[in-house]
């Protein structure tokens, strides 16, 4: 239930509502936007006269109950959008935040080039995984807390700080002590008890969308995390399976603007992960820039591979360069004036 306070309604009257909610043993959120507060009303089985009885207080305009089934994840519980902080970055702001780096973590002087060169290209977050979840058992596993140590090196000489992802609950205390973001991956993003886990925390956790799991579903899976009362969640678009063979996955882009309908979480894109080929990947950012992402996260895997830093690397330098000058409308139209891509096409393996 969320409770409206009329427009111009004093801080008296909001603490009244707040004391008489906490005296019924209801918890509260309160949104202050710019024109009224809303106060969302936390906790279960709340009465049917409930909204009639705070409705007569004074400055409450009305009470609506909450129909959708995640409800902390809601715009209408929280009509002001969620700002995550990492460090001085803020992700849901204004600022458009690109997280980039290795998909792995495969030695310290392939994260420390990938650091520099990421943030020599503009990235404010690095991005890599020393857990990995693979679909084959013989696949590289990662390295473990020794990649975590590398991620805490080159953030400790670049300054940028790091997400990195969290496959297991018993995992959860070691990646957190090293990362400043962690990253829940569409494999897990129905894990429950790892949604708990993370859901005590008080540190930002970038949840990826299942690769099979409708919007609903992501918003209840992001619901457990919030319930626990860690409110610091940034959602991640990384793509869904569908019929479509010719990318590794369908990047769905409409569901960034419909996410920031139904929710006030920050959303970011994956564009790497949701193509699965680099010629996509700079044009799917931009368009993602253009549906209202938050920001993006890059996979720059590539750059262990001599033959292929350069190009890769530029591709990304280019791509950012882009989405500063906004020249965004050349690249959609494929215009003449856009930008060369310099790696045609490049089939990303792994996971
Ligand atoms: C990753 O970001 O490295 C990753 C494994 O992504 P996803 O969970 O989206 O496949
Ligand atoms: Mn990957």
């Amino acid at each position: 239930m969320i409770v409206v306070m009329q427009r111009g309604a004093t801080p008296e009257q909001i603490e009244h509502v707040i004391e008489r909610l906490r005296e019924a043993g209801y918890r509260e959120q309160v949104s202050t936007g710019e024109e009224r507060t809303v106060i969302g009303v936390i906790g279960t089985g709340i009465p049917a006269d409930l909204g009639e009885r705070l409705e007569m207080l004074p400055g409450v305009e009305a009470t609506h109950r909450l129909t959708k089934p995640y409800k902390l994840a809601s715009r209408d519980f929280k009509p002001v959008r969620t700002v995550v902080q990492v460090g001085d970055l803020s992700i849901g702001s204004d600022e458009f935040v690109v997280m980039a780096g290795p998909c792995s973590v495969e030695s310290r002087e392939q994260v420390l080039q990938t650091a520099r060169a990421a943030k020599a290209a503009g990235a404010r977050v690095l991005r890599g995984g020393a857990y990995k979840p693979r679909t084959s058992p013989y696949s590289f596993q990662g390295l473990g807390e020794e990649g975590l140590e590398y991620l805490a090196e080159a953030r400790a000489e670049t300054g940028l700080p790091i997400i990195t992802e969290v496959l297991d609950t018993a995992d959860v205390p070691l990646v957190a002590k090293y990362t400043d973001i962690l990253q829940l991956g569409t494999r897990n993003m129905q894990n429950f008890a790892l949604l708990r886990a993370v859901g005590n925390l008080d540190m930002p956790v970038m949840l990826k969308r299942g690769m099979s799991a409708t919007i609903e579903e992501w918003l209840m899976a992001a619901e457990y995390i919030l319930h626990g009362g860690n409110k610091q969640v940034i959602l991640c678009e990384r793509g869904i399976r569908t019929f479509e063979t010719a990318a590794r996955n369908t990047l769905d882009l409409s569901a960034i603007p419909i996410v920031k309908k139904l929710s006030h979480l920050p959303v970011v894109a994956d564009p790497s992960h949701g193509t699965g080929k680099w010629y996509l990947v700079p044009p799917m950012a931009l368009a993602a820039a253009a549906v209202g992402a938050d920001g993006l996260l890059i996979r720059d895997g590539a750059l262990a591979e001599p033959v292929r830093e350069v190009t890769v690397a530029s591709t990304f330098q280019r791509m950012l360069l882009d989405l500063e000058v906004g020249n965004d409308l050349q690249w959609l139209s494929g215009g003449a004036a856009g930008i060369t891509i310099l790696v045609p096409e490049m089939t990303m393996s792994g996971s």
